[in-house]
C-alpha cells in the first residue's frame, strides 16, 4: 500500500534530497506537532533507498512510541525493507538490518563496529536533547564517521530549539547545520491539517519579577513558590470553569508537582473531574487516567512537565497556562497538545482541498482550542499560530531570526479590549471572528511594519533560509505563457517576471505538469492570494493573473540557486491585499480582452458546430430580453465572428 504523502511532506524529502544533492551536510526539518513527522522519515528513507539500494540507515528515536509510529509508516512504503529494533525498553537488541530504528540511550555505548557501517543517521524529535543528551548523540556519530566518513545526519523537530538553550542549528558542537525546510503550526492551520488555537488575555495573573533565572529559565523551586498561591489558583480556576463552555478535554500546566495538585483540588471543588499525572506517577496509572481522559471521562488533566511532548490527545480544547516560561521551545510544545483537528465523521481530509478542510473544522466538534494565558506566554512570546492565517496583513513574510528564550518583560502580543483575544502586537484588528474591534494606528507606519515582524512564528514556509536576505521592493510584475525551447511537447508554463528597480527575478509556475510541480504551483497561486480554484491551465492563470486576481507583492526575497534565482518571499502592502480580497472578476463574457475561446467557454481546437452550440447557449443566457447585459452580448457576438474565421 502506498502511503499518501501531503505537499508539505513531499517538499520535506524534496528539500532533504535537494540539500544533499547541492553537497550539503547535515540538516534540520522543524515540522509542526501532528504533522507526521514518520511518514517523512518513512518518505525519506523510501527515496533514498530507490536511489541508493545498498544505503545503511540508522534512526534514532526517543521512546517506545516513537520506534512503532515509525516502523509502521516504514512498513506501509517497504513492506518487505530489512528492519530491525534495538531499544533496550522493548526487549528488542537489533543490530544488523539495513534500517535500524534505535533508541539513543541503548545504542551511544556500542562501539564503531557492533551497529554495521550507517551512511545516515535520522534522528526524530531532535529538540527534546538536553546539553547532555547532544553529548550522547555526538559520541555515537563520530564513531560512526570513523568508519563512514562520509555519514549525514538529519534531525527533525518541531521546534529548532533546545528546551533551554539555543538553537540547534547554533552554537558551539552542534550536530546540524541549518534548516532546510519549515512548516509550522501557522503553516498547518492554514492548509487545514490542524486546528487553530485562540488565546485569551485572563483577569488572574502571575507575578514572576522576583523569580530568579538561569539559563534563560526561571528555577523551578523559586517559580513554584511564586505562582502556587491559594487566591491565584483559586482565581484562574473560576476563570477557566467561565470560559470553558462546553470544552470537553482540558489541560492545565503547572508550574511543579504541588501546584498541579492545588489546581486539580481547587477544579474538582468546582465540580469537575480532574486527574493530575506528574513524573511519579506509575505507568499503569498513567496510562488509564489517559485513556479515561482520551474516551471524555476524565474532565481535565494537570501537570507540571509531564505532558509536553509525546502525549497526544486529539480532543484537547483548551490549554490552561499556568506555568510561566522563558523558553521559545516548551512553550510552542505546550501549545501543540491542542492543535490536533477533529474532522467531522466521515470528512477525509487526505482527498479535500485546504478550504474544504478549513471549513470542516470550523464545523466540526472542536473548531479550535483556547489557551488561557493565566501565566503570560502567550504575550511574552506572541500568538503561536493564526497570526500567519486569519488577520495578519502581509503575513507570508518571512521570519526574523527567534530567541530561543523571550526576557521576562518582552511584549509580543495584547489583548483585545472587547473580547480579551491576544493578538500579535503588530496587528491592528481583532482577529476573534465577529469582533471587529480595531486599534489606532500608530504613525509613521513602517514603524508598525516593524514591530509586526516581530511575531514568533510567521508560517513562512522557507523562514530559515530566508534569515539573511534582504527584501527588494517590487516595481513591476509580468505574466507570460512560456513554452520551452526545442520542447514543443514540454507542457507550457507561466514564467513571472518581477521587476525590482534595475534587477528583474523570474519563476516559473507549471500549472500543466503532474505531481510536485502543480502542488507546488497551487502553493504559489495561494501564496500570491489567488482565489480557490487555481488556475488549470497556464493561459487560464495568465489571464486572471492580468485581470488582477493575484496580489502584486511589495517586496520579494530572491535568493541565488546555481545561475538561476529563486524567489522564496513575499509581502503585500495592505492596500494590495484589501484590493485582492475585494477583487471580483469580470465574467469572462464581458472581457472584451478575452480570446474568443474563453467567452464561448470551448477549446480553441474545435470546429464549427461546436461554436454554433456554444453560442446559441450563451445568447439565450445572456440576451438582454432574458435579463442579460448588453454589452456581454456584444462581446459573445464579437467572440462568435472570430471563432467562425479561425475555425474556417
Ligand atoms: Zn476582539
Amino acid at each position: 500500500m502506498i502511503l499518501q504523502q501531503r505537499a508539505y511532506q513531499i517538499e520535506t524529502i524534496q528539500a532533504l534530497l535537494d540539500y544533499w544533492r547541492d553537497g550539503g551536510g547535515n540538516p534540520l526539518v522543524d515540522l509542526a506537532t501532528g504533522t507526521g513527522k514518520s511518514v517523512c522519515i518513512a518518505g525519506l528513507i523510501d527515496e533514498v533507498l530507490a536511489e541508493y539500494p545498498d544505503m545503511r540507515v540508522l534512526s534514532l528515536v526517543h521512546t517506545r512510541e516513537l520506534v512503532d509510529q515509525n516502523v509502521k509508516a516504514l512498513l506501509r512504503v517497504r513492506p518487505s525493507a530489512s528492519i530491525g529494533i534495538n531499544a533496550a525498553g522493548l526487549g528488542r537488541r537489533d543490530t544488523r538490518q539495513q534500517i535500524l530504528f534505535a533508541s539513543i540511550q541503548s545504542v551511544y555505548r556500542e562501539d564503531a563496529y557492533s551497529l554495521g557501517p550507517r551512511d545516515l543517521v535520522l534522528i526524530d524529535e531532535a529538540h527534546l536533547l538536553p546539553k547532555k543528551g547532544e553529548g550522547m548523540y555526538r559520541t555515537l556519530i563520530e564513531k560512526l564517521r570513523e568508519r563512514v566518513p562520509d555519514l549525514r545526519v538529519a534531525g527533525f523537530t518541531a521546534t529548532p530549539y533546545r528546551l533551554a538553550d539555543g538553537r540547534l542549528d547554533e552554537g558551539e558542537g552542534r550536530i546540524f547545520d541549518r534548516i532546510v525546510y519549515t512548516y509550522g503550526i501557522g503553516d498547518a492551520v492554514a492548509d487545514g491539517w490542524l486546528a487553530p488555537l485562540v488565546s485569551k488575555a485572563t483577569l488572574t495573573g502571575m507575578d514572576v519579577s522576583g523569580v530568579t533565572r538561569r539559563g534563560g529559565e526561571f528555577v523551578e523551586a523559586d517559580l513554584q513558590r511564586a505562582v502556587d498561591r491559594e487566591d491565584v489558583t483559586e482565581g484562574a480556576c473560576d476563570e477557566i470553569v467561565a470560559m470553558a463552555g462546553h470544552r470537553r478535554s482540558w489541560l492545565a500546566f503547572c508550574a511543579g508537582v504541588e501546584h498541579a495538585f492545588h489546581v486539580r483540588d481547587a477544579l474538582r471543588r468546582r465540580g469537575i473531574s480532574c486527574e493530575t499525572i506528574t513524573g511519579e506517577t506509575p505507568t499503569s496509572e498513567r496510562d488509564g487516567i489517559i485513556r479515561r481522559f482520551r474516551e471524555g471521562r476524565i474532565r481535565c488533566l494537570t501537570n507540571a512537565m509531564v505532558l509536553t511532548t509525546g502525549f497526544d490527545v486529539i480532543h484537547v480544547d483548551l490549554i490552561a497556562m499556568l506555568r510561566p516560561t522563558l523558553s521559545t521551545g516548551l512553550y510552542i510544545q505546550k501549545c501543540g497538545r491542542g492543535t490536533r483537528p477533529v474532522y467531522p465523521p466521515g470528512f477525509d481530509p487526505n482527498s479535500a482541498t485546504p478550504e474544504e478542510r478549513v471549513a470542516a473544522i470550523a464545523a466540526s466538534s472542536k473548531p479550535n482550542c483556547l489557551v488561557l494565558d493565566f501565566a503570560g506566554n502567550v504575550v511574552r512570546h506572541g500568538p503561536v499560530d493564526a497570526i500567519a492565517t486569519a488577520a495578519a496583513p502581509g503575513a507570508r513574510r518571512a521570519a526574523k531570526a527567534v530567541d530561543p528564550a523571550v526576557k521576562v518583560d518582552t511584549v509580543r502580543a495584547k489583548a483585545c479590549p472587547h473580547c480579551r483575544t491576544l493578538v500579535d502586537v503588530g496587528v491592528f484588528a481583532c482577529t476573534a471572528p465577529g469582533c471587529g474591534f480595531e486599534w489606532e494606528r500608530p504613525r509613521p507606519a513602517h514603524e508598525a511594519q516593524a514591530d509586526a515582524e516581530s511575531i514568533i512564528m510567521t508560517g513562512q514556509r522557507s523562514a530559515a533560509p530566508a534569515l539573511k536576505d534582504p527584501w527588494s521592493p517590487v516595481t513591476g510584475v509580468n505574466f507570460e505563457r512560456h513554452q520551452k525551447r526545442g520542447d514543443p511537447n514540454a507542457p507550457p508554463t507561466m514564467r513571472v517576471d518581477y521587476a525590482c528597480g534595475f534587477i528583474g527575478h523570474s519563476e516559473w509556475v507549471c500549472f500543466e505538469h503532474a505531481g510536485l510541480a502543480r502542488i507546488k504551483a497551487e502553493k504559489w497561486w495561494r501564496d500570491m492570494r489567488g482565489k480557490a480554484p487555481a488556475p488549470a491551465t497556464v493561459d487560464e492563470a495568465v489571464a486572471r493573473c492580468r485581470d488582477g486576481e493575484v496580489g502584486t507583492p511589495s517586496d520579494i526575497v530572491a535568493r541565488k540557486e546555481g545561475q538561476y534565482t529563486r524567489v522564496v518571499g513575499r509581502r503585500f502592502s495592505e492596500d494590495e491585499l484589501a484590493r485582492v480580497r475585494a477583487y471580483a472578476p469580470v465574467p469572462v463574457v464581458e472581457q472584451e480582452s478575452a480570446e474568443w475561446w474563453r467567452v464561448l467557454g470551448i477549446a480553441s481546437s474545435t470546429h464549427r458546430d461546436e461554436v454554433k452550440t456554444a453560442w446559441r447557449q450563451l445568447v439565450r443566457q445572456h440576451h438582454p430580453d432574458a435579463g442579460g447585459s448588453l454589452v456581454a452580448m456584444q462581446n459573445i457576438n464579437r467572440a462568435y465572428h472570430e471563432a467562425l474565421e479561425a475555425v474556417g
